[in-house]
């Protein structure tokens, strides 16, 4: 990757914003060949989220010559529970997932982002055609055939294509023109490691309390990330326990099921939202990443959709080019829409009801919710179809092969 400076450039394609979405987008857009801008600042990894990278995300990071940097910092994900711990009336039952039912070695790994953004980096640092802009996008304007961009410090550059990778407060969805149905939730997220003094076998368990999922993730060795949901107002306190009164809060809500837990340091809090935009490809622009989908950290699905957004849009643009066509022209553009809108749709209404479900009173509501968590815990087939499903949407895997779900 070059860094540059000159006064003016043009290229194929500026992703704008340098998360794990961007960079990815980046790198499998140069692979294609295309010359590629990346306008995002350096900057190091602000928070410790870790990701549970599903089946097909780490064979696209392998395809981008990403995942051999940092598979040895993940853990393998084997076995998935699903404890209902809300002490209601109506309490479904446990519900075991295992990746062997459905033959795969393991569902996925889970990797600290920090770690995944360094072998990105360092994937992005090696490509001639991928340009580095160590500054933030100002200003983007799109026209009949370019799209035009400033950055903060007075740099130009034009493209025919944006990639608005720029996370939730997307300058990129403003400048397309594009409307976001958004809505706050009364939740807060909890991130932080722990060390335990069991081991974790493998096994991912989310606790469903009535105000969110307390969901622990394998580490390597013995540690694990937590991601703990919770009303604002208890996320905060939380947040505010020291050290030795975390960990016994934390060891309680666990049930003590990976013995004594010791956090480490550093933590944060999310506040939650649901977000979906009207389009996702307008007037030049596409996005990807929670620029294009925000939803709440249930069955680990945020980065593992923004991964298949990059993986698409590198696709499209790839064959684009081969037979000539503008990569920013409208046609182009629905491509991308049509390849991207059912997953984003039906996974964010999937996370959303499953999120009201936990936090719904209504005993109608709780008991739907129990059976089918007995459904899918006791019927196999529906429990099978639920593991897949959770992996990639079924159509992308009949299309790709589903032994291992190549390129997501
Ligand atoms: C608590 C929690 C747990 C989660 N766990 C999981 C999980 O297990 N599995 C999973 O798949 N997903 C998970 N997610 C979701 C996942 O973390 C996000 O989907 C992912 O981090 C979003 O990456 P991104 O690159 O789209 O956005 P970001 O990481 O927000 O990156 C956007 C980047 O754009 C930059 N930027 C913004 N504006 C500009 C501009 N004008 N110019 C240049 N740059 C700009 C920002 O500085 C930032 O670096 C979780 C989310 C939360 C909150």
């Amino acid at each position: 990757m070059t860094e540059t400076s000159q006064p003016f450039q043009t290229y194929d394609v500026a992703v704008i914003g340098g998360g794990p979405a961007g960079l990815a987008a980046a790198i499998a857009l140069a692979d294609t060949g295309a010359r590629v801008a990346l306008v995002a600042r350096r900057q190091a990894y602000a928070d410790n989220r870790t990701t549970a990278l599903l089946g097909g995300s780490t064979a696209f990071l392998d395809r981008l010559d990403v995942w051999r940097r940092c598979a040895d910092q993940s853990a393998a994900l084997t076995t998935m529970r699903l404890v209902d711990d809300t002490h209601r009336l109506i309490r479904a039952p446990e519900v075991k997932f295992t990746s062997q039912e459905i033959g795969l070695d393991a569902f996925g790994h889970n990797i600290a982002n920090r770690d995944l953004m360094v072998a990105l980096e360092a994937r992005a640092d090696e490509l001639s055609n991928l340009a580095r802009i160590d500054d933030d996008a100002e200003s983007i304007v799109p026209d009949e055939s370019q799209a035009s961009v400033r950055t903060r410090q007075g740099q130009a550059l034009s493209a025919r294509l944006i990639v608005g990778a720029d996370g939730r407060q997307s300058l990129c969805r403003d400048a397309a023109g594009i409307e976001v149905k958004s809505r706050r939730l009364d939740q807060a997220a909890l991130t932080f490691n722990i060390g335990v003094s069991r081991p974790h076998r493998n096994t991912s368990t989310e606790f469903h309390t009535p105000q969110g999922p307390c969901v622990i993730v394998p580490l390597p060795g013995q540690r694990c990330s937590v991601v703990w949901v919770a009303s604002p107002n208890e996320a905060a306190r939380l947040m505010a326990l020291d050290d030795d009164q975390l960990s016994a809060a934390n060891e309680k809500q666990m049930h003590s099921i990976l013995g004594r837990v010791e956090v480490e340091p550093g933590r944060h809090l999310f506040p939650l939202a649901i977000e979906e935009p009207r389009q996702v490809a307008k007037n030049r622009i596409v996005l990807v990443g929670e620029a294009a989908h925000v939803i709440p950290p249930i069955g680990a699905q945020g980065l593992n959709m923004g991964l298949r957004d990059a993986a698409d849009i590198a696709g499209i643009v790839g064959t684009a080019m081969s037979s000539g066509e503008d990569i920013g022209a409208a046609v182009v553009l629905a491509r991308f829409e049509k390849a991207r809108r059912s997953d984003i749709s039906s996974r964010t209404f999937a996370i959303d009801m499953a999120n009201r479900s936990l936090l719904s009173d209504l005993l109608p509501v709780q008991l739907l919710r129990g059976v089918g968590m007995q459904l899918m815990g006791s019927v196999g087939p529906l429990r099978r179809l639920a593991m897949r499903e959770g992996l990639a949407p079924s159509w992308r895997r009949s299309a790709l092969g589903k032994r291992d779900l190549p390129g997501l």
